[in-house]
Order: C-alpha cells, then structure tokens, then sequence
C-alpha cells in the first residue's frame, strides 16, 4: 500500500483525522494506496501557514520567486519517468501519453509562469493634467482545486501562477488522483520553497474543497472542474465577494466542411475524440460533417476507429488506456443506453473491454461512435467525457453553427476547412472561448484559455492567470 501525506507547513503530515481513503488503480480495478481523508482541520492548519509565509513570500523579488520556481521545473523534468508512471498507475492513461504530455506540461506551467513574472508589467494613462499608474500586487492565500483527468498537468497550471504572482496557496487535487501532488510536494521540500508557501491537503470534494471555498482568508479561488460543482462554487463564494476563476465543462463541437485536408482532418478528429478515453475538457465530442462526403467521412472515421487499440497502460502499444473509475465506466456506458433510446445507431465500440490477466478487472471502455442521433437529445447536449462521440450530417453553414452552439457549454471547437474565409467567419460565430482551426489542441500558454456559457467564467493562461492572481490598483497623479 502507497499511503500518501498532505503536505503543510512544508512538512509531510497525517490528517487531523487520522483516517484515510483508499486509492485505486483503474488499470487493475484494485486499491494500490491510501490518501488522507482530511476536513476543514487540515484546511485551517493549511491557510494558518499560508497565512504566515504569505508576507515573506510575497515580499520576495520576482528573480526570487523565479529562481525557486525554475527548480521544481527542473525536478520535475529530473523525475519525469517517475511522475509519468505514477499518473499513469493513478489515472489509467497510458504511460506514453503521461511521458509525452501530462508530465513535461506539468514542468513547462512552473518555467512558464516563472519566467513570465519577469517580464509582467502594467499600463500608465497620461491625460490632461494628471498621470495614472496601475499596480498588480499579490492578494494572499490562493484556493486552487483541480480535477483527475490531467492531474499534475492541470494542478500546476493554477499553482505556478498563483506563486509567481507573489501569493502563497492551498490547493487541492482531485481525491481521484493525487499521487503526483503528492510527489510534488515532496519535489518542492527538495527545491527548497520556503514552509507554508504551498500546502497540498488531500481528502474529498465537498469536505476539503468545500472547507478551502468557505475559508474567509482565502479571498481568490481558481476552480476547474465539473459544471455543476463550479455552480455549488459559485453559490458560496459569490456573497463572500471572492475573486473567482472557473474553468467547467464541454460538448465541443469538431465541423467537418467538405472542402476540408481529409486525411488531416481524419487522423486529427481521431485524435480530438479519444485521446485521454476522451477525458480532456476539449475533446470533440459532436461530429458535424458537411453531407456531400458524410459517407466516406464516416466509414474511413469508424475503420480507423476500429483499429484503435485499449490496452494496459504501461503497454507501449495501447492507444486507449482505462477510464478513471469504475463510476465513471458506469456513467459512461449509461450515456451509450440512452444514446440507444433516443434512437442512435453504434457504429463502433458500445461496450466495455474486459483485458486478460491481472486487467480483467479494468475500467476499460471501447472507443464508441455513433449516429443517427438529432443534434438536441440528451447525448448531444450533455457532457459525457468519455470514449463517446456522435455524427452528424449538415448541409448550409448556418445550420451547422446552430447546432454546434446549441449546447448549454462553450468552451472549444475544431474547423476543418482549406478556405480561409470560410475558417474565419465560422470562427467568429462560434460561441467559445478557444477555436482551432485545421489543428486540436495545439497549445501556446501565452493565449487566454477558458470557455463562455456554461463552460466558465474569466480565463487562464498568460497575463490573464497573472492578472487573476493579483489585485489592481490605479492611482492618479494631478500633474
Ligand atoms: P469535479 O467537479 O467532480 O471535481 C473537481 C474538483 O473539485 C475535485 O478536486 C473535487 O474533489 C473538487 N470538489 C468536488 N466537490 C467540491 C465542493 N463542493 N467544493 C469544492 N471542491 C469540490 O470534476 P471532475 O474531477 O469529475 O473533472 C471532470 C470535469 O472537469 C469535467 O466536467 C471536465 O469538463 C472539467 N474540466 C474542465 C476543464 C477546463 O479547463 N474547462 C479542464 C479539465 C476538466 P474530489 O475529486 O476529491 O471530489
């Protein structure tokens, strides 16, 4: 049994409670460790020290910061093979893709930030008679709660920021999949980050989330997660006037036009609906292709689909690995049946995958298409964040952007399209807040990222997270 510690104080410690939660390994179905199952106790003694580091911390020069910061990013570049097993085993996705992505992401958020700080200024205004200067200064204590799909990729995404800008934090990781905040917190004791300045308390959602939302010395939250906790979220630290950053879910549509590189269009849509079983919050889980190469547009999409092969995730071979719990499988295969009700054909997968061996008892899923489905019911509206996309025929321009922005959500789109203007004026109509256009996540972390609708409210990413994580002051001088 791995059993893992929060991290306070800049010491490794037992939650107040002195009970923990188990942990599991999708990949085996089976419990391979132990987290803290810690409540509004460990919350207190976490902002406590947040608290108290947060003068010195904040007082630190930018190179200060920068250079603390430029550390862990090296440990984690160091420990990188590591980190990756240990997303992998705690998430189910396979290892190459952790190696490839989550990890180097993870290393990259800390030297992005860390680097940007230096360079970070602000606006003066010279008008008639006076001069104003504006001033970014850090707040305090930082709430940062994060989910399971891209666990230390999308952690360090709010952290690094948030201590670059001066803050100190108390972040929370998804009880789902905490082991590499976890090893990071062993990380930054290597790194040296001075005690207090981040603190990593494990434990569940409604009881260590909650306990770090309702704190009234913790005055910035930066939230990603499901739409429906974001609201619960929102509902709390709304009245208490809490700067707030949230970052929710997605049905993003991906448009096929007929005038499209198919072969790039094919390989990339392959990609953008399964990468991760499908767990990325900018998967396209709506297929909207134009009805004059519908037919072949499919047939090609469903082989290749067919050939995709779910497997164990340390095995170099799998392309799919497992999905992340076993409730999770089970919401999953529940949106199939209704898919079946309301009328939906399966033209590939619809079923779980039992492994031979020590897998069998995996939370393995087939990558399922389907079609036949109206752009309106349940399947095409709601967020399944699975292995699960749909097909759908359009004919005019204006019919396909009202479908794709009938979703409740906003947050990404795909176009494939070889006309320019045609790539443009889709764009613009889109209601979201990141478009691609003949490319899927192809990421500069210098853009605002973040979703309209239901998919959000602020953006991270370059100045935006920075601009986020302090607080603006404008003074005006009579010349
Ligand atoms: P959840 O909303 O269930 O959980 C997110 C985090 O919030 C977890 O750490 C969770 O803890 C915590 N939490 C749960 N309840 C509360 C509460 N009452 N107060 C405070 N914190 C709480 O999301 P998932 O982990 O299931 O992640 C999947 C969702 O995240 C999808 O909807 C996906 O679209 C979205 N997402 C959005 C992204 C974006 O950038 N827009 C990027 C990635 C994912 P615990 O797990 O311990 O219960």
């Amino acid at each position: 049994m791995e059993r893992i510690l929060n991290y306070i104080n800049g010491k490794l410690t037992e939650p107040a409670s002195g009970q923990y939660l188990e942990n599991f390994d999708p990949s085996v179905g089976q419990v391979y460790g132990e987290i803290p199952d810690s409540d509004q106790r460990d919350v207190e003694k976490a902002v406590e020290a947040a608290k108290e580091s947060f003068p010195e911390w904040s007082s630190k020069s930018n190179e200060e910061r920068s250079r603390v910061m430029i550390k862990i990013a090296d440990l984690i570049d160091e420990n990188l093979e590591r980190l990756a097993k240990a997303e992998s085993k705690d998430n189910g996705k396979p290892l190459k893709l952790a190696r490839a992505v989550d990890i180097p992401r993870a290393s990259s958020n800390f030297r992005f930030f860390a680097t940007g700080i230096l360079h970070f200024a602000s606006e003066s205004h010279l008008m008639d008679g006076a001069i104003n200067y504006t001033t970014r200064t850090p707040i305090g204590v930082a709430g940062c709660i994060s989910p399971w799909n891209l666990p230390l990729y999308l952690f360090t995404w709010k952290i690094a920021p948030a201590l670059a800008a001066g803050n100190t934090v108390v972040a929370k990781p998804s009880e789902i999949t905490p082991m590499t905040a976890f090893l990071l917190s062993e990380l930054c004791i290597e790194a040296g980050l001075p005690a207090g300045v981040l603190n990593i308390v494990h434990g569940l959602g409604p009881k260590v989330g909650q306990a770090i939302v309702e704190h009234q010395d913790v005055p910035l939250i930066s939230f990603t997660g499901g739409t429906a906790t974001g609201k619960g979220i929102a509902a709390t630290a709304g009245p208490m006037f809490k700067k707030l950053s949230l970052e929710l879910g997605g049905k993003n549509p991906n448009i096929i036009f007929a005038d499209c590189d198919f072969d790039k269009a094919l390989r990339t849509s392959v990609q953008s609906s399964f990468a991760n079983q499908g767990q990325i919050c900018l998967c396209g889980s709506r297929i909207f292709i134009e009805r004059s190469i519908y037919d072949k547009f499919r047939d090609a999409f469903v082989e290749r689909v067919k050939n995709l092969k779910v497997g164990a995730p340390m095995d170099e071979t799998s392309n799919l690995g497992a999905v992340v719990s076993s409730s999770h499988m089970e919401k999953v295969l529940s949106y199939i049946e209704l898919a079946k009700e309301e009328g939906g054909t399966i033209l590939a997968g619809g079923e779980r995958v039992v492994l031979d061996g020590e897998f069998s008892n995996g939370y393995y899923l087939a990558p399922t298409v389907i079609e036949g489905l109206d752009y309106n019911c349940r399947t095409n509206q709601e967020e399944i964040f699975g292995p699960v996309v749909t097909l759908t025929p359009f004919d005019e321009e204006a019919e396909v952007l009202q479908m794709a922005n009938s979703t409740p959500y906003g947050l990404s789109a795909t176009i494939w399209t070889e006309s320019l203007t045609k790539a443009h004026r889709t764009a613009h109509q889109l209601k979201c807040g990141i478009i691609w256009v003949n490319c899927w996540l192809v990421r500069d972390l210098r853009t605002p990222f973040g979703g309209m609708k239901q998919s959000g409210v602020g953006r991270e990413g370059g100045w935006e997270a920075l601009k986020f994580f302090t607080e603006t002051r404008n003074v005006c001088v009579k010349l």
